[in-house]
């Protein structure tokens, strides 16, 4: 029996569920930025035309000793270098490329300390300017504020690294476990996605030995945009697809996937030739639409197909596009904070590749049902073929090996035959096929056969039960305590017709038992023995109402005539001797005059045993017709056929009949005659047989006559 491994699938369902909890709880963090921006000041921003500085105008509280200093906080935007000027006073410049190792690991936005001793409006110029929808993000706060914003963006962000870490380690476990490439992929994804991301967020520059990156400036980020574009649709290309490749979504997957790649390469090589960054910022809106809404497509072509988890991945991907679509052109411009949506849209993300993994593990378990089907299905129809093969071996053996015995021997030869076949199929302690009235005999068949006398023994004080089971007709198994062992016994019954009954006996060791198709096994066995016992009887019966005399049981005339020819062939082959002998009842006619047909009958049975038993081995006796017997004797000269027919004479002299209170006493007349050289058939020598036998009666009947080598 197979049985559902929990393989990776259980435990990837928990670490997919703490991933999910994980992103909740990022979630939180991000909702909480706002709060942390709660004792901001309001502020005033206007832009001069690009590329120049922006204006910022803010009134400070009067200042004192005791309170925090004043920063103005900028969310970091990629390539970005910044600075502040104000009343005559410059703050240090701040590179997205290359961070101050005094920002920390993880920094979300510049902060521009102000001096202390300031208070009242104050005009601020930043360096260089922001877009316009930008203002809002701009922050002045107290300094241990800006901190707190600065530490929950960090908090929000290792979860954010974090998870996609788990995710990356999780599908490359499940890869191993599964060895489905689309593991494989969505691990690269998330790699790549958690390198972007990290890119993007200006973190990836803080890492030491990264740093070098940080010399590609865009293009480095343009490229790592497009590769993640191009794992992201090989990832939606392999989970749609599933396994039926072929589709549409399959070949254009394909194509948009080397593009990216291509755009990715060109990105790199176009930093080298100064291809001006407005146009892969173009080009990349372009890719996400087409990336995002070709995904949609093949998704919902999925869920249409039914592919685990598409629906849910359509809808996410649904939301994160239209927070894409608002965010590429900048429709958010009086909208939420930005740093509070880029962490939403990363979150968003997160979570997409979640579900894809979850969807990813589903597919595993349902790949893995489908095999234990399959597997089941197979071993099933080798059970079915094994047990047919041996079907038709029983039949065949049960044909060739009942046709060679005797009747007496042919039920406990045909379930002996049964036995031998099954018990290799179906193993057993002890295995027993009792029967009573099978063709008017009993059957007791033990294998092992050295367990016969105790079987027996057990058996003869369960006939009374096993009989009453037989006769329900219905296979059954129960528990029994064979030798102080716990045993199952299981009772097929054979189909006999009342008072007859018949069982096969199976006992096993254990409570386990049969199981269903072992005890169809067993019945169907004994349904094929039994049939071929039966059918091996009646094919026996009617070659013996061929070949012998109804109401002798001797030879009948038609196998004398064949007895005769075939032994005068192999006499005259083998130049040996033959006699005959001629046997007729002495006035029988009174017999059934007397007493009546019926007795006539009776002393002709009688008399035919008495002659037939009188005869050695070698002779053959039939009843030639009316009160007539002939005796064939191999290897008989006349002298010696004399002597046997004197025998046969004197033995039913001897015989004593009783019918009816009579006592009834016959005689025979017998009539010898001998083959001579070069006779082949049998006419001339039953004619002198019949003449020897008309001279016995001529002589007064009861004695014999050897016909002599010529008649006169
Ligand atoms: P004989 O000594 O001359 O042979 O006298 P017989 O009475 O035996 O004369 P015959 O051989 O001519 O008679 C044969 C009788 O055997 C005739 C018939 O009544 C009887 N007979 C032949 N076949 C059967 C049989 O199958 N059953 C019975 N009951 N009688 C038979
Ligand atoms: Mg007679
Ligand atoms: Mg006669």
């Amino acid at each position: 029996m197979l049985s559902r491994a929990r393989g990776p699938g259980a435990g990837a369902w928990w670490q997919l569920g703490g991933l999910l909890l994980l992103s909740l709880l990022v979630a939180g963090a991000v909702a909480g930025l706002g709060g942390a921006s709660a004792g901001s000041i309001p502020l005033q921003m206007t832009a001069a035309p690009e590329p120049g500085p922006a204006t910022i105008r803010f009134e400070l509280p009067p200042a004192t000793p005791e309170a925090a200093p004043w920063v103005v906080w900028v969310p970091r935007q990629a390539g970005r270098t910044m600075w502040i000027e104000a009343h005559g006073w410059r703050s240090p410049e701040l590179s997205f490329y290359a961070p101050d190792p005094a920002e920390g690991l993880l920094p979300a936005g510049y902060s521009f300390e102000l001096p202390r001793r300031w208070e009242g409006p104050i005009t601020a110029t930043l360096h260089p300017r922001l877009a316009a929808s930008s203002a809002p993000a701009v922050r002045v706060l107290p300094l241990d504020q800006a901190a707190r914003l600065e530490r929950t963006a960090a908090v929000a962000n290792t979860a954010l690294y974090t998870g996609l870490l788990m995710l990356a380690l999780m599908s490359l476990s499940l890869y191993a476990a599964a060895r489905d490439r689309v593991f494989l992929t969505l691990a690269t994804c998330t790699g790549v996605l958690a390198a972007t991301l990290a890119a993007l967020n200006g973190h990836l520059y803080t890492v030491p030995g990264l740093r070098m990156l940080a010399h590609l400036q865009s293009a480095g980020l343009w490229a790592l945009v497009f590769v993640l574009l191009a794992t992201w649709v090989r990832l939606i290309q392999q989970f749609v697809v599933a396994d039926q490749p072929g589709l549409w979504v399959d070949r254009a997957g394909g194509v948009l996937f080397w593009a990216l790649l291509a755009a990715a390469a060109a990105c790199l090589v176009g930093a080298g030739l100064g291809v001006p960054g407005w146009f892969w910022h173009r080009l990349s809106g372009v890719a996400w639409l087409l990336t995002g809404v070709g995904s949609l497509a093949a998704l919902v072509d999925a869920g249409r197909r039914r592919v685990a988890m598409a629906w849910l991945m359509a809808a996410l991907l649904l939301v994160i596009l239209a927070i894409a679509v608002l965010q590429q052109f900048q429709l958010l411009a009086a909208g939420p904070d930005p740093l509070l949506m880029r962490l939403f849209y990363q979150l968003g993300m997160v979570v997409f590749l979640t579900v894809s993994a979850m969807g990813l593990v589903q597919r595993i378990s349902e790949y893995r049902e489908q095999r234990d089907r399959d597997r089941l299905a197979r071993a099933d129809t080798e059970r079915r073929m094994l047990r047919e093969a041996a079907r038709t071996d029983l039949v065949n053996t049960l044909q060739s090996r009942l046709r060679q015995v005797g009747q007496e021997e042919v039920a406990w030869t045909g379930f002996r035959v049964m036995a031998d076949q099954l018990l290799p199929l179906l193993p057993v302690e002890t295995l027993v096929v009792v029967a009573e009235g099978l063709h008017g005999g009993e059957l007791l068949l033990v294998d092992p056969p050295a367990m016969k006398d105790e079987v027996a023994g057990q058996l003869r004080g369960q006939y009374l039960s096993l009989r009453r089971q037989a006769a329900g007709g219905i296979a059954m198994q129960q528990p029994v305590s064979a030798a102080r062992e716990p045993c199952t016994q299981a009772m097929v019954p054979l189909k006999m017709r009342a008072p007859s009954w018949g069982a096969l006996i199976l006992r096993r060791r254990g409570t386990q038992g049969f199981a269903p198709d072992e005890m169809a096994l067993a019945s169907e066995f004994c349904r094929i023995a039994q049939m071929h016992v039966e059918q091996a009887v009646a094919a026996i019966k009617l070659r013996q109402s061929a070949e012998l005399d109804a109401l002798t049981g001797s030879l009948n005339r038609r196998s004398i005539d064949q007895w005769l020819t075939r032994s005068f062939l192999e006499a005259d082959r083998d130049g040996q001797p033959l006699s005959v002998l001629f046997v007729d009842l002495d006035r029988f006619k009174a017999i059934n005059d007397r007493y009546g047909h019926a007795c006539g009958d009776h002393c002709l049975r009688a008399v035919a045993a008495t002659l037939s038993a009188s005869l050695g081995d070698g002779a053959l006796f039939g009843r030639y017709g009316g009160e007539e017997f002939l005796a064939i004797l191999p290897g008989h000269g006349g002298a010696a056929a004399r002597q046997v027919g004197e025998e046969l004479r004197a033995a039913v002299e001897r015989q004593t009949l009783a019918w009816e209170g009579h006592v009834i006493r016959l005689t025979v007349s017998v009539g010898v005659a001998t083959r001579r050289d070069g006779e082949r058939v049998p006419g001339a020598t039953i004619e002198r047989a019949d003449k020897a036998l008309y001279a016995s009666k001529r002589a007064g009947r009861n004695c014999v006559h050897v016909a002599p080598a010529v008649f006169t």
